[in-house]
């Protein structure tokens, strides 16, 4: 990048909540190393602060000199006041939120609670400061059970549970903000199934409690903590009887963020505006778990078992709409993402936590 370019770049500040978590850490690095300055405000709910420690040392003087977390919870006004009155922030990428599909079934108003009135509080205080230029976390989620695929940014939106209907509810209601004051720029990035680790081995994935998502699942299997991988369904109409998704690496979904956050300052007519962030490459479970044992010589029992209620058979994206307008492109394919999540497992098999 032109040294003018990333001059001009330092001068701006990100604010980005949820970034001790997955997908914040990795992508807080990625703004760090581009020469942004970098603001998290993250409650520590499903995350540690060692994460962040992490972060700083990976980016070096640039982790030293401008990243800044604050403990704090986006229910709380008083804690997004005292960040926001901090630092003048030029867009806000915000990741934090709930995420465990079945959790949210079980305790809807938990899920309701932190991932709406978070979100309401945010937006708030972004109006309130004159930062209106936003990229959220939505999800795949959102295209329910697609009657056809790959998924395309138009498709008819449709939630299978209460975290799908947060995802889809904040779409709506970005989309209402930004139509109520044009001087909102929006964009909302559906993931499809973020997965691997940077390749240092120093951040990934660490889930509390058993993990619900497959990678995860695998890992705690190849390193011992479990003991075999439930492979939900072996009957779906597909080549070996699992189901597919678009599995991407959380490198090239940063990535994704970066070319999104770019995007809202070149154009100031983006209203509010949906891209997919997959592959648009389909991987079945057993595809995937193979992969897995390839990259870590390891072998993972498994254990055919019924499908899980409300999972789709197959789930990839259109890649079309992020690869004209943003520039982006998915870079890694599965041998990576298990490269890279095995280095991860294996250097922290107990994640950011010493063996208990
Ligand atoms: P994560 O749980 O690792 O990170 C979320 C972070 O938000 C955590 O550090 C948590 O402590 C924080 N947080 C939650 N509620 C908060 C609150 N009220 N105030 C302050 N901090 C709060 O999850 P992730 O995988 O990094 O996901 C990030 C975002 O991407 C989420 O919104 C998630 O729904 C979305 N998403 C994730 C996936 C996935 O498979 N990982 C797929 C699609 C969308
Ligand atoms: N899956 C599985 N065993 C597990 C977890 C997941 O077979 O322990 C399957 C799941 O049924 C789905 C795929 O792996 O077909 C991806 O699931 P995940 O929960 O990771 O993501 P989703 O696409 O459901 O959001």
């Amino acid at each position: 990048m032109a040294s003018e370019a990333k001059q001009q770049q330092q001068q701006q500040s990100i604010l980005v909540t949820g970034g001790a978590g997955f997908i914040g850490t990795h992508t807080v690095l990625q703004l760090l190393n581009e020469g942004f300055r970098v603001s998290i405000i993250d409650n520590l709910d499903n995350s540690v602060e060692e994460a962040v420690d992490r972060v700083r040392d990976l980016a070096g003087s640039n982790g030293s000199r401008n990243l800044q977390f604050h403990l704090g919870d986006l229910r709380n006004k008083d804690d997004l006041e005292k960040v926001f009155s901090q630092t003048r922030f030029d867009a806000v990428i915000h990741f934090a939120g709930l995420k465990a599909v079945g959790e949210s079934v079980a305790k809807p108003w938990l899920y309701y609670s932190n991932n709406l009135i978070g979100t309401l509080n945010l937006l708030e205080f972004m109006g309130k400061y004159g930062c209106k230029k936003m990229v959220f976390s939505s999800s795949a989620t959102v295209y329910g059970q697609p009657e056809t695929i790959p998924c395309v940014e138009n498709f008819q939106l449709k939630a299978m549970n209460p975290y799908g209907r947060t995802k889809l509810f904040l779409e709506e209601i970005a989309r209402d903000v930004q139509k109520a004051d044009p001087d909102w720029r929006i964009i909302l990035l559906r993931y499809f199934n973020p997965v691997g680790a940077h390749p240092s081995g120093q951040i990934g994935e660490d889930p509390k409690g058993i993990p619900n998502n497959l990678m995860p699942y695998i890992q705690q299997v190849a390193v011992g903590r479990l003991p075999e991988l439930n492979v939900f369904g072996h009957d779906y109409p597909t080549k070996d009887g699992s189901a597919i998704r678009d599995y991407i690496h959380v490198i090239d979904l940063a990535d994704g963020h970066i070319a999104a956050l770019r995007k809202i300052f070149a154009t100031d007519d983006i209203g509010c505006t949906a891209y997919n962030l997959g592959t648009g490459h389909g991987t079945s479970v057993l595809e995937m778990v193979a992969a897995f044992e390839k990259a870590s010589g390891k072998q993972i029992p498994i254990r055919l078992c019924p499908r899980r209620p409300g999972d789709a058979t197959a789930v990839f994206a259109s890649t079309e709409k992020a690869q004209k307008e943003l520039g982006w492109k998915a870079k890694y394919g599965i041998e990576e993402m298990c490269r890279d999540q095995w280095n991860w497992a294996s250097k922290n098999p107990w994640g950011y936590r010493p063996q208990p």
